[in-house]
């Protein structure tokens, strides 16, 4: 049978599944896997009950590599590897999503239990559900469709299924690829962790980033009495407003980045004092930056300690950093290498679309297989639901995403 044929055939084999793939959302979203330093136990359970499935659906050689993390009740962080032997043993295909998800955040702004998913109109809702099990599912029904048909892929396929995602990749992939010799350079290494809406976006670059924990040290007093004391949470205030200058310090554009600009941006704020009438004497706050490949990320600190010397000049308080993430933009995916040329078909042939090569704010974990000097490309067609309440995948988008990777399992 030509290529054609055998794509129709696994398309309508995937569309059968598509009940099935929206069952298997709703009980990997029943298991929460929220890394310790977020307040939650990690992603054991949810990997335990994954490779249970994969052995059930034919997947071969699944090893569980295990990144010891003594915060996780289990001990450990799970990463999952299960293959699929194509003709040839010279490159892999490889899928990679995340297991882990980010707390569900204010629960009062959810429509729903965030751990107990919900259809509405043609989409899943639920923490997780987009980020990344869209495309965690869509991977393994993109496999169950080529067995269910009897079509062996020109080259072995790898589904990796990692811990650690949202909190820096340490105990996920970094330690897979640090432990195990399973990825190569000449390996097609698809991302599915960021994309559009359109699916037209297959990113390749990623901006640095930079997370900063920002504690302000002043005097606690009573709040009748602020004169006696040094208010630590309206210092950070002011330096809080101060750090939004950084937008004008660093102003540099790059074209192939959305958006084209650096971003400063101050996110987490621990709690301070319990009681209204306390002046509170420490403050802690922290800043999310992705900073434009061209700009050095020890500028932007240096700038930041001067903008602090003048605040704790000004409002006699004292200013720690603490850094919390920094790493360098890794270099840039070829916008010609295999892995983009693969999806940019895959895509055409599914959704009729012209995917476009492009960088992003950072953060994906394609930049680890990067810096190592795998090429690897991220995308996926979703609605940026992403850490929000509420958060969805659409159905149809988990569908033919398992489509497209069906379409690239089959390429020559
Ligand atoms: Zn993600």
């Amino acid at each position: 049978m030509n290529a054609i044929g055998s794509f129709d055939k696994l398309a309508r084999r995937i569309e059968q599944y598509r009940d099935e793939m929206v069952d298997l959302q709703m009980k990997l979203c029943a298991i929460p896997a929220i890394a310790p330093s977020s307040g939650g136990e990690g992603e054991a359970k949810k990997a335990e009950f994954l490779v249970d499935w994969l052995k059930a659906n034919g997947f071969v050689d699944v090893t569980v590599v295990k990144a010891p993390d003594l915060d996780a009740p289990a001990g450990y962080r799970p990463n999952v590897l299960a293959y699929y032997r194509g003709k040839s043993q010279a490159r892999t295909v490889w899928v990679m999503t995340h297991m882990d998800v980010v707390p569900p955040g204010e629960l009062s702004l959810w429509r729903g239990d965030p751990f107990k998913a919900w259809i509405e109109k043609g989409r899943v809702h639920g923490r997780g559900v987009e980020d990344n099990q869209q495309d965690l599912v869509a991977s393994l029904y993109a496999v169950k469709a080529l067995q269910a048909e009897g079509l062996v892929p020109s080259y072995d396929i790898g589904i990796a299924l990692v811990a650690d995602e949202e909190t820096g990749s340490l105990k996920g992939i970094e330690h897979v690829l640090q432990s195990h010799k399973c990825f190569r350079k000449q390996d097609l290494i698809v991302v599915p962790d960021a994309g559009n809406e359109h699916g037209t976006m297959i990113e390749v670059a990623e901006k640095s980033l930079f997370w900063l924990k920002v504690k302000t040290l002043g005097k606690q007093a009573h709040g009748s009495t602020p004169e006696k004391g040094v208010n630590a949470f309206k210092a950070a205030s002011f330096f809080v407003a101060a750090l939004n200058d950084l937008y004008k310090i660093y102003p540099g554009r790059d074209r192939l980045f959305d958006p084209p600009i650096s971003t400063f941006e101050p996110t987490k704020k621990e709690a301070n004092v319990p009681n209204v009438n306390t002046i509170p004497g420490e403050d802690v706050f922290y800043m999310d930056m992705r900073i434009l490949p061209k700009v050095r990320i020890q500028d932007v600190e240096k700038t930041i300690r001067t903008i602090a010397a003048k605040i704790e000049r000004t409002s006699k308080v004292k200013i720690r950093f603490e850094v919390q993430q920094k790493a360098p933009a890794a270099p840039p995916t070829s916008v010609q290498a295999p892995v983009v040329m693969a999806l940019k078909k895959a895509v055409k042939a599914v959704y009729r679309k012209e995917a476009k090569a492009m960088g992003i704010g950072g953060g994906t974990v394609a930049a680890v297989f990067r810096r190592a000097g795998i090429p690897a490309a991220c995308w996926s067609k979703l609605d940026e639901t992403a850490h929000q309440p509420n958060e969805y995948c659409i159905i149809d988008n988990m569908v033919g995403d398992a489509k497209v990777f069906g379409h690239i399992f089959l390429q020559e």
